[in-house]
């Protein structure tokens, strides 16, 4: 299926020193990996990352972007802005963001599009609460919610979006989805973009899983034939644990 990539998501943890420290022990460890290696940072530590990981193999990410170029947006730092630093991913509609700060399907579009416009690659998360899994509606959020963010993205875009599936109810809780039902919600996902893109750059997307996965799990989730890599949130804050899981996406 798709390329692996494994990115960590720090949240709002590390100051640039930090950073800086965290990537230097990341380094050696996943010098040889065979999938793509991120690291999502806060907006002030990623001049410290770009630094720390020139001339690796590991990629930075932003946590969030704004779709104007410029202006007054107080606050807000833009994808064009992330872009010209030589940030190459962010990530966006992650569920923190959803249910703290606002975020909904339609303003997810429009990262998503200036993202993609300033040249960034997406790591678009979707996923569903835990009363809509009960319910029964997992596969309609997560596709309405991947279709919705798509709006306007072009066949040829799609190789600059990766999108993760995070159950909102696995993200930080300790409560891992099955390797199944990771993998049924992937494949799912992949349907979608069949249905919307055709076979191939379905087949080609990179499909993530995310939802506390740790280096004990990670080899079972990695293993399913539809997920294509994880979005690591605290496993990510620690190297050996983050490099276990680099090695287990071959
Ligand atoms: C995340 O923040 O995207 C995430 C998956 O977090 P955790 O791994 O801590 O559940």
């Amino acid at each position: 299926m798709g390329q692996y990539v494994i990115a960590g998501n720090w949240k709002m943890n590390k100051t640039p020193a930090e950073a800086a420290a965290l990537i230097e022990e990341i380094k050696p460890l996943v010098k040889d990996a065979s999938c793509k290696v991120v690291v999502g940072t806060p907006f002030i530590d990623l001049q410290a990352a770009l630094d720390a990981t020139a001339g690796t193999n590991i990629g930075v990410a932003a946590q969030n972007c704004y779709w104007e170029k410029s202006g007054a947006f107080t606050g807000e730092i833009s994808a064009d802005m992330l872009a010209k630093m030589g940030v190459q991913y962010v990530i966006l509609g992650h569920s923190e963001r959803r249910t703290f700060f606002g975020d909904n399907d339609l303003t997810v579009q429009k990262r998503v599009r200036g993202a993609l416009d300033a040249g960034l690659t997406v790591i678009l998360c979707v996923g569903e609460y835990l009363e809509q899994r009960e319910q029964g509606i997992t596969g309609e959020i997560c596709a309405m919610q991947t279709k919705i963010a798509l709006g306007g993205v072009s066949a040829e875009e799609m190789s600059r979006v990766i999108i993760a599936y995070e159950p909102v109810w696995a993200i930080g809780t300790g409560k891992t989805a099955t390797a199944e039902q990771a993998n049924e919600v992937c494949h799912l996902i992949r349907e979608t973009l069949a249905g919307l893109y055709g076979a191939d750059v379905a087949a080609a997307t990179t499909i993530q899983y995310g939802g506390s996965m740790n280096a004990g799990n990670a080899a079972e989730l990695l293993a399913q034939p539809d997920v294509d890599g994880g979005l690591i949130g605290g496993a990510s804050l620690k190297a050996n644990d983050f490099a276990t899981i680099v090695a287990a996406a071959k």
